[in-house]
């Protein structure tokens, strides 16, 4: 829109300049036209009479046509000067164009050449000159008044367009606003039925009934189901409710070094890395940024256990935390299976995995990547991945230094 504007008021400025002048162009024709109509010429015996006593300006008796011509000069046919009004100027015609615009230091003139003719003939070069101050300063005035009603504009423009924006998204707020709500209670009201028909199976599987029995599989299946259930809609609750910036009640300091060593020895990692090899690497230094740690626990957690569910057993498992100039970094690597170059740029998003099956069998929601994205966010970091096929993977968090 501001382009727009801009644009206009060029294409409007640049046809009053054109305007002008040729409106100027056309009065000095005129001015030239009737001072030419008064020159007296004639030709006796092959011999030339030449009479500008008339003449407007240039003649001696004649009144002058307006007193705007800064100088009227006469050229004879083969350019020298004969007669003239105004400053000196050269003996000889410099250029016989018809309009000239000419800067001559003090001020700007418009010039006209105006060869006057007798019989098809060329007599001589009439040549006048108007200024265009009074031009330059009505188009001053002009560009004045664009610099200040062009920018007036653009801010009515920008705050009218600010407003109907908030008007427009308002509807889709609401909309948004209502979905959350929806979720969050969904998930709220599903998670008392799954806890029902998780504690009903887990007491049913106490019952003696032997291992292995159809109706003990049945038993295992319905705990397995609601387990995961339980799962997928704790997920979504968190999605919901955990969205935009932190609450500022729950931002603290927090040590990452004592952070990490708590999350690599909670017992949900320990029991899913059984069967690889898990480093912690710290530095010496004590590492501080302020955020929720139950938040931060809970990324680092999801990142732990993907690296986990998805290395073969015998792989290795690094927990990083690096701690740069201007930079914080926590990194977990795997030497896992990886993941292909055209599912990297998907993984982040909500229920997006790359092998539903097995992701599912490991007791994947597709819903674990999302929730750290949106958990480093919230904290102002970034969460980036690198991966290769079958030589394993590198998530990484970076923070700002504080
Ligand atoms: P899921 O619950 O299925 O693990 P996530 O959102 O945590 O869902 O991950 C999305 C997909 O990204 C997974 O299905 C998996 O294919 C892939 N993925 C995540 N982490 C890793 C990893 N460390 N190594 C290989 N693949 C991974």
């Amino acid at each position: 829109m501001g382009s727009i504007v801009l644009v206009f008021a060029s294409v409007i400025y640049y046809q009053q300049v054109v305007e002008r002048l040729q409106q100027g162009d056309r009065q000095l024709y005129w001015k030239a036209s009737l001072m030419a109509a008064n020159i007296d010429y004639a030709r006796h015996d092959g011999k030339e009479h030449l009479d500008l006593s008339n003449v407007p300006i240039l003649g001696s008796y004649a009144p002058p046509v307006d007193s705007k011509l800064v100088y009227a000069r006469w050229y004879s046919a083969t350019g020298k000067l004969q007669q003239f009004y105004g400053t000196q100027p050269l003996d000889r015609i410099r250029s016989t164009a018809a309009f000239e615009t000419i800067d001559d230091r003090a001020q700007w003139l418009r010039q006209l050449t105006l060869p006057v003719e007798y019989n098809s003939r060329t007599i001589g070069y009439l040549q006048i000159a108007i200024p265009l101050t009074d031009d330059r300063d009505a188009l001053r005035e002009f560009l004045m008044v664009l610099a200040i009603v062009v920018p007036l504009t653009l801010g009515a423009v920008s705050l009218v367009g600010w407003l109907l924006g908030g008007l427009a998204m308002q509807p889709i707020r609401h909309t948004y606003a209502h979905l959350q709500r929806f979720t969050s209670d969904a998930s709220h009201e599903l998670r008392a039925p799954l806890a029902a028909i998780l504690s009903n199976a887990q007491v049913g599987l106490m019952s003696p009934i032997e291992a292995g029995q159809p109706k003990h599989i049945r038993l295992e299946k319905i705990a397995h189901t609601a387990k995961s259930m339980n799962r997928l809609v704790t997920d979504l609750l968190f999605l919901a409710r955990q969205t935009g910036r932190l609450d500022s009640d729950s931002i603290r300091s927090i040590h990452l070094n004592n952070l990490l060593k708590e999350t690599i020895a909670t017992p949900s990692i320990q029991s899913v890395s059984q069967h690889l090899t898990l480093d912690l690497e710290l530095p010496e230094e004590n590492i501080f940024i302020n955020g929720n740690p139950d938040l931060l626990t809970q990324a680092i957690a999801n990142l732990l256990t993907n690296a986990c569910k998805y290395t073969l057993p015998g792989g290795q498992i690094y927990l990083r935390l690096v701690s740069q100039y201007h930079r914080i970094l926590i990194q977990v690597e795997d030497t896992g299976i990886g993941i292909s170059a055209t599912d990297l740029p998907r993984i982040f998003e909500r229920f997006y995995r790359v092998d539903a099956e097995r992701s599912r069998d490991r007791g994947g929601t597709g819903l674990g990547l999302a929730i750290v994205h949106q958990i480093i966010t919230a904290h102002g970091g970034y969460l980036t991945v690198s991966s290769q096929i079958g030589r394993g993977s590198l998530f990484q968090i970076e923070f700002p230094a504080v």
